[in-house]
C-alpha cells in the first residue's frame, strides 16, 4: 500500500547537526522516510552517510536536532533506547556476526534475550528467515565457514528476526567480492518488495533502479539533492551530483 500523505513518516529527521570535535559532519539534515518507502543514500566517501545511519539508532549522539521513529523521539538511554534499537535494524558493511556462535545462534540471540522468545520459537522463526535469505543449509556452521555473501545474508536475517520497523543498511555489499554482490542485492530487492521500510547507503545503481523510491545525494555533510532514481541518474541537477556520478558511472 503506498504511503498516504496524512500519515506521519516512520523516520523523521529534523535539523540534525553532528560534530566530531570541530569537524561539522552532519549539517542541518532534514529527511523523512515514509512507511514502506525505500530510500537510497549516496555520496562521496566522508560525506556523512554512515554517521547519519548511526545517528538514527543512536550509535552516535547528535549535537542538535530531533529524530523521531514512528512518532517517538529517539530516547537518550536505558530501556527505551534498547527498545528503539530493536525497532531499527542495522546491517553494516562488515557483517559483524558473532564469530564463536553458529549462524542459527547469531539469529536467535537477540530475540531470546531482548524479545524474550522461547528457544523453540526463536529457532523456528530463525529457520524461516534463513530460508528466506537462502542460507538455511548453513544454520549450524560458524560464520567463518560461510562466504562473505552468505554472511551478509545471515546478518540481514538476524536483523529481520527482531521484526524491525525499518532497516538501515550501510554499504552492505561494499566488502564483498563482485560475484557475491548480486546474491545480497537480490535479498534486498525481495525485502524492498515485501514492503519493508529501508534506508540504504549504496552505490549499486541496479538496486537503486529496481527497488528505490527515492535517491538522497549527500556531499560534505549536507543533503544536496533528492529525486527518483531515474531522475537522479539521468538528470542530476547539481554540479556536485554530476561530478560524483561521472566518477562512479
Ligand atoms: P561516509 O559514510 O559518507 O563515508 P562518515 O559518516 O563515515 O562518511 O564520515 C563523515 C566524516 O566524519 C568523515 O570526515 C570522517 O572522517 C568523520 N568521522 C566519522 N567517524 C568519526 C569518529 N568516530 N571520530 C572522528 N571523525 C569521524
Ligand atoms: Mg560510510
Amino acid at each position: 500500500m503506498p504511503p498516504t500523505s496524512t500519515e506521519r513518516p516512520l523516520v523523521e529527521i529534523r535539523g540534525v547537526n553532528k560534530y566530531f570535535g570541530e569537524h561539522h559532519v552532519l549539517k542541518d539534515i532534514d529527511l523523512d522516510v515514509a512507511r514502506g518507502e525505500v530510500v537510497i543514500v549516496i555520496g562521496p566517501s566522508g560525506s556523512g552517510k554512515s554517521t547519519l545511519c548511526r545517528s538514527i539508532n543512536r550509535l552516535e549522539t547528535i549535537n542538535s536536532g530531533e529524530i523521531h521513529i514512528d512518532g517517538k523521539l529517539l530516547p537518550e538511554e536505558g530501556r527505551a533506547l534498547a527498545h528503539l534499537r530493536s525497532e531499527v535494524g542495522m546491517v553494516f558493511q562488515s557483517f559483524n556476526l558473532f564469530a564463536h556462535k553458529t549462524v542459527l545462534q547469531n539469529v536467535t540471540l537477540a530475540p531470546i534475550r531482548v524479545l524474550k522468545q522461547s528457544k523453540a520459537e526463536a529457532n523456528k522463526r530463525a529457520m524461516e528467515l534463513l530460508t528466506r535469505v537462502g542460507v538455511e543449509d548453513h544454520a549450524n556452521k560458524l560464520p567463518a565457514q560461510l562466504s562473505g555473501g552468505q554472511q551478509q545474508r545471515v546478518a540481514i536475517a538476524r536483523s529481520l528476526a527482531m521484526d524491525p520497523k525499518v532497516i538501515l543498511l550501510d554499504e552492505p555489499t561494499s566488502a564483498l567480492d563482485p560475484e557475491m554482490i548480486n546474491e545480497v542485492l537480490d535479498v534486498m530487492v525481495g525485502l524492498a518488495r515485501s514492503g519493508m521500510t529501508m534506508l540504504v547507503v549504496t552505490h549499486e545503481m541496479g538496486f537503486a533502479k529496481k527497488a528505490a523510491d527515492r535517491v538522497v545525494f549527500m556531499s560534505d555533510g549536507a543533503i544536496v539533492e533528492q529525486s527518483t532514481p531515474d531522475e537522479f541518474f539521468s538528470n542530476p541537477k547539481t554540479e556536485r551530483a554530476k561530478e560524483f556520478l561521472s566518477k562512479i558511472l
